[in-house]
C-alpha cells in the first residue's frame, strides 16, 4: 500500500484518494468498480476506464469490482458478458472474487423504493410517457407536477405491488422519485425510479416484471457494493444530484461519484450503438473486426495489452473533453511492438530475381537476428538458392536520384544474406511489366558498398500467405462531426483493408494468432485467428512510419 502522506497523484481523482485517506474518510479503505452494461462489446474507450479504475485500486491497495450493469434486460446478452470478462482479463486486470451483477440486488432495490415510497418520497404515476415528458418540460421552462403526485402512500405500495406481480400493461405506470418539479436540472424532476417490462433477462430470466431505472439503481449497486469512489464520464455530471438525493433519503452507505472525461479518439465511432450499426449493416465483419475500436477487434489486429495500457497512462484524466490523436495511441503501441516483436521477412508483392552464379539445385544458409531489440530472442537460420523473391518496389529501371534499392548495374544488401548486382531483366512484351530481375549474388563476408537494403524470401523456401492490409476505418477526423443530412458512414474508408497473397519466409507457417511480428521494412503485422499452417493469413497491425512525433512537434497540438 502506497504511503497515504506521500503525494503520489498524477491526477486529481488520485488526489481525491490521497486525501481521503489521509483524512480517514472510508477507514482507510480504496474501492473502485468497473460497470459496463452487457449490452456490446468494450471498447477502446471502456479500456481508459478499466485502467482507471482497476489502477487506481491496484496503487492504493484497494479493490476493484466488476460489475454487469444489467438493468435493462432488452439489449443484454450472455455473449457480451462473456467477451467483457475476457477482454477486461486480457487488458491484465483482476476482480478477485468480486465479480457482481446488478439484477442480483434486484429484490434489495425493490424494498429500497418501497421504503421511499412509504417515505412519501416516490410515488407511482399514471401519466403516459408522452405526458410524462410534456409535464417535465425544459430547463427554462417549469415542470408541472403530475396528478399522481400527492397519491396516498397505501394506494402507492398497492399498485407498486401489483407492477412487480406482473398486472399492468408497460407504460401504464412508472414509480418516480417525489424531488422537485421546478428543479433547473431536469433530472430532479422527478425522475422515474422503476418501469414495467415484460422482458426475461438474461441473468435472472422471468422473474421480474418491473426494473430499475439506471439513476436509481447505480447508486444502490455502489451503496451495497460499499464502493467508496465511483468513477464515470462526464455525462453523469448532471446525475450526481439525483445520486446523492437517493443515498441521502435512504441513508444508506453513501460512495462519492467523480467524474472525469471519456476518451474521443480520432478517426474513429465510440459508441456501442454505432458500433453494432457497423456489424448489423455489414460494414465490418463483425464485432472483432481487426478495423474495429473494440478491444477484441485491436486484439485481432495484433495490439497488445502493454500498448493499450500506456496509452492510457499517457492520455491521463481530466475533467476536459477533448479528441486523442489515434496518432499517439499507434505511437503507443509501436513503441511496444518494437521491443517484443519477432523480426521475419514476408514479400507482399512479389518480383522473381534469379541468382545466376548460383547453381541450380544449391541451398545456401544464412542467419538472421530474431529481435535486435531483444537478445534473447536469439537467431534462425534462413535457407535461400538461385531463385528469390524481392519487393516489386525495391526495383526501379530508371531510377531517380534518390532511389538507393536495386536498379540495372547496381548492387544492394539483401538483408541477412549478402548482396546482389543486377545484370539484366526481363519483361512482359504486352504490359511492359518486369517478370524476372537477373543478377549475381556475393556473400556477406565481401563488403560491397551499397546505400540500400532490401528484404527477401527464397522462392523454393517461401510460403504463400494471405496479408490483410488494414488502414483507418473513416477518412476524416471526425466522423460524426458530418454536415447536415449527410450519414457519419459516408466517411467510411473504401480503403481500410486491401487483401494480397504474399510470400513469407517459412518459420511464420505455425505463428500463433495474436504474436507480435515485424515484417522487416514493411510493418508489424500478426497471424489472424482463422490462420492455418495451409493457409495463414496475417493481418497488418500497423506501419512503421511513427507520425506522432511530427504531430506531437506541431505547434498547436
Ligand atoms: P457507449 O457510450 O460507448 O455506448 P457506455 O457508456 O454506454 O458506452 P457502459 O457499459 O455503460 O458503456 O460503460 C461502462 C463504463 O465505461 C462507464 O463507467 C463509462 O463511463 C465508461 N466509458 C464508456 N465509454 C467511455 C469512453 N469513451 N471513455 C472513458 N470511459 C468510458
Ligand atoms: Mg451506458
Amino acid at each position: 500500500m502506497t504511503d497515504a502522506t506521500e503525494k503520489t497523484a498524477t491526477h486529481f481523482i488520485h488526489e481525491i484518494v490521497e486525501e481521503d485517506l489521509r483524512t480517514g474518510k472510508y477507514d482507510g479503505r480504496v474501492v473502485t468498480r468497473f460497470p459496463p452494461e452487457p449490452n456490446g462489446y468494450l471498447h477502446i474507450g471502456h479500456a481508459k476506464a478499466i485502467c482507471l479504475d482497476f489502477g487506481t485500486a491496484l496503487k492504493y491497495g484497494g479493490t476493484c469490482h466488476l460489475r454487469f450493469d444489467d438493468t435493462n434486460p432488452e439489449a443484454e446478452e450472455e455473449e457480451y458478458v462473456n467477451a467483457i470478462i475476457e477482454d477486461v482479463k486480457w487488458l491484465g486486470f483482476d476482480w478477485g472474487e468480486h465479480l457482481y451483477y446488478a439484477s442480483d440486488y434486484f429484490e434489495k432495490m425493490y424494498d429500497y423504493a418501497v421504503e421511499l415510497i412509504k417515505k412519501g418520497k416516490a410515488y407511482v404515476c399514471t401519466l403516459s410517457p408522452e405526458e410524462f415528458k410534456e409535464y417535465r418540460g425544459i430547463p427554462t421552462r417549469l415542470g408541472k407536477e403530475s396528478p399522481s403526485r400527492n397519491r396516498p402512500v397505501e394506494e402507492n405500495l398497492d399498485l407498486f405491488t401489483r407492477m412487480k406481480s406482473g398486472e399492468f400493461k408497460e407504460g401504464e405506470y412508472v414509480v418516480r422519485a417525489k424531488i422537485d418539479m421546478s428543479s433547473p436540472n431536469l433530472h430532479m424532476r422527478d425522475p422515474a425510479i422503476y418501469r414495467i417490462k415484460h422482458a426475461r433477462h438474461p441473468h435472472v430470466g422471468d422473474t421480474w416484471h418491473i426494473y430499475p431505472m439506471y439513476d436509481f439503481a447505480h447508486c444502490l449497486e455502489d451503496s451495497i457494493e460499499h464502493v467508496t469512489h465511483s468513477l464515470c464520464t462526464l455525462e453523469f455530471e448532471v446525475h450526481r444530484p439525483l445520486y446523492d438525493w437517493i443515498l441521502d433519503e435512504l441513508d444508506i452507505y453513501h460512495p462519492q461519484q467523480i467524474e472525469f472525461a471519456r476518451l474521443n479518439l480520432t478517426y474513429t465511432v465510440m459508441s456501442k450503438r454505432r458500433l453494432l450499426e457497423l456489424v448489423k449493416d455489414g460494414h465490418v465483419n463483425g464485432w472483432d473486426d481487426p478495423r474495429m475500436p473494440t478491444l477484441c477487434g485491436l486484439r485481432r489486429r495484433g495490439y497488445t495489452a502493454d500498448a493499450i495500457r500506456h496509452f492510457c497512462d499517457t492520455i491521463g484524466i481530466t475533467k476536459y473533453e477533448s479528441l486523442t490523436d489515434v496518432a499517439l495511441l499507434e505511437h503507443c503501441l509501436r513503441d511496444h511492438l518494437n521491443k517484443v516483436a519477432m523480426r521475419r521477412m514476408a514479400v507482399l508483392n512479389p518480383v522473381r530475381m534469379i541468382l545466376e552464379n548460383i547453381p541450380e539445385g544449391e541451398v545456401k544458409t544464412c542467419t538472421a537476428v530474431n529481435n535486435p531489440e531483444d537478445e534473447g530472442a536469439g537467431t534462425r537460420e534462413l535457407k535461400f538458392g538461385r531463385e528469390i523473391y524481392i519487393e516489386r518496389d525495391d526495383f526501379m529501371e530508371e531510377p531517380p536520384s534518390k532511389f538507393f534499392r536495386l536498379a540495372p548495374d547496381r548492387s544492394v544488401r539483401l538483408r541477412n544474406a549478402g548482396f546482389v548486382t543486377c545484370t539484366g531483366l526481363e519483361k512482359d512484351p504486352d504490359t511492359g511489366a518486369v517478370t524476372v530481375i537477373r543478377g549475381t549474388w556475393t556473400a556477406p563476408e565481401e563488403k560491397v558498398k551499397v546505400k540500400g537494403t532490401i528484404h527477401w524470401v527464397s522462392s523454393e523456401h517461401a510460403i504463400d500467405a494471405e496479408v490483410r492490409i488494414y488502414d483507418r476505418l473513416f477518412t476524416v477526423e471526425n466522423p460524426m462531426d458530418v454536415e447536415e443530412g449527410a450519414d457519419w458512414k459516408d466517411t467510411l474508408n473504401p480503403e481500410s483493408l486491401k487483401v494480397v497473397t504474399a510470400k513469407v519466409e517459412p518459420t511464420l507457417a505455425d505463428a500463433a494468432a495474436g504474436t507480435p511480428l515485424q515484417f522487416e521494412r514493411i510493418g508489424y503485422f500478426c497471424a489472424d485467428p482463422d490462420s492455418t499452417a495451409v493457409k495463414p493469413i496475417f493481418n497488418r497491425t500497423v506501419t512503421l512510419r511513427d507520425s506522432w512525433a511530427k504531430i506531437a512537434g506541431k505547434p498547436g497540438k
